[in-house]
């Protein structure tokens, strides 16, 4: 793996199950079960340009929980960035500043940009409708844990994408990721104007999946072993789709009604999160919560042992992490939620 993490392209199918492994040795530390100081003395740097709540934190926790510390900045207005500076500038001055920097921009490839001013390790928390590469991997990480935990094996898996497939980074990442695997059937299914980049669906056939496109939810997918749900990305649209696009509209809802009447009850269900849950969004419904077939919640918790995983291999140190273990001193509640299922964190079912 380079020295940076801007795009899953940089990763190959070793790359991605190496770094599952060591997410696997951070789950005692993630599961706040043990404590190490690997990263004592580091110090990363947060640069967050856009909202954002599970990435920053994860990204600021998984550091944290490696001996590490943490400066960050969040939005333009109190950068100075506000007052015309370069990404090249802030990038040299980050450098040596901090060990590390996940930086997360509204532009596609600003990121990337950013990086080539430092030989400090960057990771892309987003770059616009770009790529999302750390989502990716946690989800794969998840998608691993759940087939494990249900004794299914991933090769010829089925996936539903469902959502905003265009602007929709976290999408764009997990295909090029998946399409490492062994072949797999992936079914996209989008409103009209929000469907797949064509050049992501090429690339994906190209490997030897099978890719298919449906118009709605409305038939039976009860052959589908994960529906990854996602939220439509308005503050992306042009002038032009704010005008034509209103709101998902009902057929695209996933809820308890839809796994129990068109899905099997061994489908999971995941989203990067935020879901919409104002009245009228139709995005993943709050129906679901406290139903095993929910995996959100084990898919953000997976975010910390990835992340930390992430920034191991990046500082060099995941060779160092099981001499430094110790006992946590606090108290730490047996599942993190109030409606977790049983299986929660213990990786069985
Ligand atoms: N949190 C994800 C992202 O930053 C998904 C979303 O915002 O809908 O891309």
């Amino acid at each position: 793996m380079p020295s940076h993490l801007l795009s899953v392209d940089s990763l190959s199918r070793d790359a991605v199950d190496h770094l599952i492994r060591i997410a696997e040795r951070m789950e005692p530390i993630a599961q706040r079960r043990k404590v190490t100081r690997v990263l004592e003395g580091a110090v990363l740097g947060n640069l967050f340009f856009e909202a954002s709540t599970r990435t920053r934190i994860s990204f600021n926790a998984a550091f944290c929980r490696l001996g590490g510390s943490v400066c960050d900045t969040t939005g333009f207005t109190f950068s100075s960035m506000a007052k015309g500076e370069s990404l090249y500038d802030t990038s040299r001055v980050m450098g040596g500043y901090v060990d590390a920097i996940v930086m997360r921009h509204p532009e596609q490839g600003s990121v990337a940009e950013f990086a080539e001013a430092t030989q400090v390790p960057v990771i892309n928390g987003g770059d616009g409708p770009g790529e999302h590469p750390s989502q990716a991997l946690l989800d794969v990480y998840t998608i691993t844990k759940e087939f494990a935990r249900l004794g299914k094996p991933l090769a010829g898996a089925h996936l539903l994408l469902t959502g905003d497939l265009k602007y929709g980074r976290t999408v764009h990442s997990l295909v090029k990721l998946l399409s490492l695997y062994e072949p797999l059937r992936i079914t996209l299914v989008s409103p009209p104007g929000l469907e797949m980049p064509q050049h992501l669906i090429d690339l994906v056939a190209s490997r030897g999946h099978r890719i298919e496109t449906r118009l709605n939810l409305a038939e039976s997918f009860d052959d589908v072993d994960v529906i990854y749900a996602t939220r439509i990305q308005r503050e992306r649209f042009t002038a032009e789709m704010t005008e034509s696009f209103t709101e998902l509209t009902a057929d695209f809802v996933v809820d308890r009604g839809f796994l129990d009447r068109r899905c099997s009850p061994t489908t999971i269900v995941m989203h990067p999160l935020p879901r919409d849950s104002r009245p009228g969004a139709n995005d993943l419904s709050t129906d679901l919560n406290g139903d095993p077939r929910l995996a959100i919640f084990r898919q953000t918790d997976n975010g910390i042992p990835m992340r930390m995983a992430i920034f191991a291999h990046l500082l060099q140190v995941e060779g160092l992490i099981e001499k430094d273990l110790r006992d946590v001193g606090w108290f730490v509640p047996p599942s993190f939620g109030v409606d977790d299922a049983t299986f929660q964190g213990s990786g069985s079912a």
